[in-house]
């Protein structure tokens, strides 16, 4: 573990962004809990990620599959065979187990143990539906959400009397028995996916496979990620997952090494053609103009919400030395800044008042939360110096600082202090709600 993910893994904690799953009895295999701030946070990327699949875009509707689907969805796609199972190696000494793929050497990077000959080991999770725990009542849940809306194709088609080029986005949880989970949230057996099916003509298959690399790029960009924390990774011929005829991943740079954060998959006409075969419904696509009879092609944009997250999280991080804020105490300390987009930030605004030893400062001060918290996700605080106080904020990436002081009660306005620039602008009190959403990009 590096120092940073260290530091990053007890901020999410003490600050309630991220705990341990089932901690009172001692953890369980690599699941978490998203707290207060974590679950604003993570509906901010899946907002941020709606908004810019679905409304911003052109032909591209919802959908919510359910976990449980029929099982012999999983095996018309291959994941109940090879195609979804990784090897897996354990170490003799200690026991350990690794994905082959992973390991650059031929003995335990634990121990130096030897390993054992390579396995194969199904990802799927099974369960059981239904008062029978036999084999005709085995359920698995959902390993990506992407055969939801392939199975809901003709659905989809129908109700909504869409034309090709069309897109079907889905958000939702997935679940693979992972060897070897770790990197804090990078990789659990628990997640969510937020993934978009793009059908379209297969002419246009490979033009519309580069236009949503871009796009896709462009999101992380736009809500602030660093540029030279990204980078595209085309995936080699023979690296291809059975179904796709083209992959590139977007990579971040994490403190363990630059990793996968996204998948941008041409599927070809695999996945329609293979449950067309398995289903017997015909899957094709009638282009009523051109009277022609085709498979679409799909190219899938794939990423991780607690991937994601874990990504805007590690690139907002950062640390001053000795304080910026220059309060005594605090100048002694390292401070910590959450320097993350406005619109990815779980809280936006903190009211403060300068002290809270004086009744009319409170009350205005509380008054104007009251006022403003029904639009802006805002807190209250009024324990400790100020100076603490704009440390506490900034530690959780709140954007703005409204401090109510003396002036206020006589001017009726107040200071809005901005978390990167540290500037205070006064602003009037019958202003502020208009200032904020402009500042805010509401
Ligand atoms: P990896 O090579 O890291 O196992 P993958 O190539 O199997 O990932 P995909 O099946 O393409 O991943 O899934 C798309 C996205 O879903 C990934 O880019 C990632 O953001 C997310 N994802 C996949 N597996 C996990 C996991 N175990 N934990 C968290 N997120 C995951």
């Amino acid at each position: 573990m590096t120092d940073l993910m260290s530091k990053i893994i007890s901020l999410s904690k003490r600050r309630g962004f991220i705990f341990q799953s089932s901690e009172i009895y001692g953890g369980f295999g690599s699941c978490y809990d998203f707290g207060p701030l974590g679950v604003e946070m993570k509906n901010n990327i899946k907002k941020a990620w709606w908004e810019e699949m679905t409304r911003s875009k052109e032909n591209i509707v919802g959908l919510d599959a359910a976990i449980l689907m029929s099982p012999k969805i999983w095996e018309a796609s291959g994941h109940l065979t090879a195609g979804f199972a990784d090897e897996l190696v354990e170490c003799k000494k200690c026991h350990h187990r690794f994905r082959k793929d992973f390991l650059e050497e031929s003995e335990c990077p634990d121990c130096a143990g030897s390993l054992t000959e390579p396995r194969k080991f199904n990802l799927m999770m099974k369960t059981f539906v239904g008062p029978l725990e036999d084999e005709a009542s085995c359920a698995y849940l959902r390993a990506e959400t992407c055969q939801g809306i392939y199975v809901n194709f003709l659905n989809v088609l129908n109700s909504s009397r869409l034309k090709i080029p069309f897109g079907i986005a889905q958000i939702g949880k997935a679940f693979r028995n992972e060897i070897t989970p770790g990197n804090f949230i990078y990789r659990t057996r628990e997640f969510e996916q937020m993934e978009l099916q793009w059908f379209c003509h297969p002419k246009e298959a490979d033009d519309f496979f580069q236009y949503w690399k871009k796009e896709r790029m462009k999101w992380y960009l736009d809500l602030g990620v660093k540029k030279e924390n990204l980078r595209f990774r085309d995936v080699e011929k023979e690296e291809l997952a059975h179904y796709a005829k083209a992959a590139t991943d977007i990579e971040y740079k994490f403190p363990f090494g630059w990793k996968e954060i996204e998948g941008i998959h041409n599927r070809g006409e695999w996945d329609l053609s293979n449950h067309s075969k398995h289903s017997g419904e015909d899957l094709r696509y009638f282009d009523e103009k051109k009277k022609e009879k085709y498979f679409p092609h799909i190219i899938e944009t794939s990423v991780g919400a607690d991937r994601s997250f874990l990504a805007f999280l590690v690139d907002a991080y950062s640390e001053v030395k000795g304080g910026r804020t220059k309060t005594t105490e605090a100048a002694k300390e390292e401070e910590i800044v959450l320097k993350l987009g406005k619109k990815i930030a779980p809280v936006k605004l903190a009211v403060l008042p300068l002290v809270r030893n004086k009744p009319e400062l409170v009350k205005k001060a509380e008054e104007i939360y009251k006022s403003l918290k029904s639009d802006f996700a805002c807190y209250y605080d009024e324990v400790g110096s100020i100076g603490r106080r704009y440390r506490r904020q900034d530690e959780i990436g709140t954007i703005f600082c409204l401090t109510v002081d003396f002036d206020s009660l006589e001017k009726d306005d107040l200071t809005v202090r901005d978390r990167d620039t540290m500037k205070q602008e006064r602003i009037k009190i019958n202003d502020l709600a208009e200032v904020l959403k402009e500042k805010l990009g509401k």
